[in-house]
């Protein structure tokens, strides 16, 4: 089984998958929609973090 996966936005957003890359696309999305920034995949998986 995967792992669950948090990734956590400085602002407060979360997210939780087992899927690293829908992670990477939901925090993509959120970068730019809410900061106006566009962030790359390993910025993205920089973020994530596993969740016990
Ligand atoms: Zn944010």
């Amino acid at each position: 089984m995967t792992e669950l996966k948090s990734l956590r936005c400085p602002c407060g957003f979360e997210v939780r998958s087992r899927d690293e890359d829908e992670l990477v696309r939901m925090t993509q999305l959120h970068a730019k929609s809410s900061h106006g920034q566009e962030i790359t995949t390993e910025q993205a998986k920089a973020l994530i973090q596993a969740v016990a």
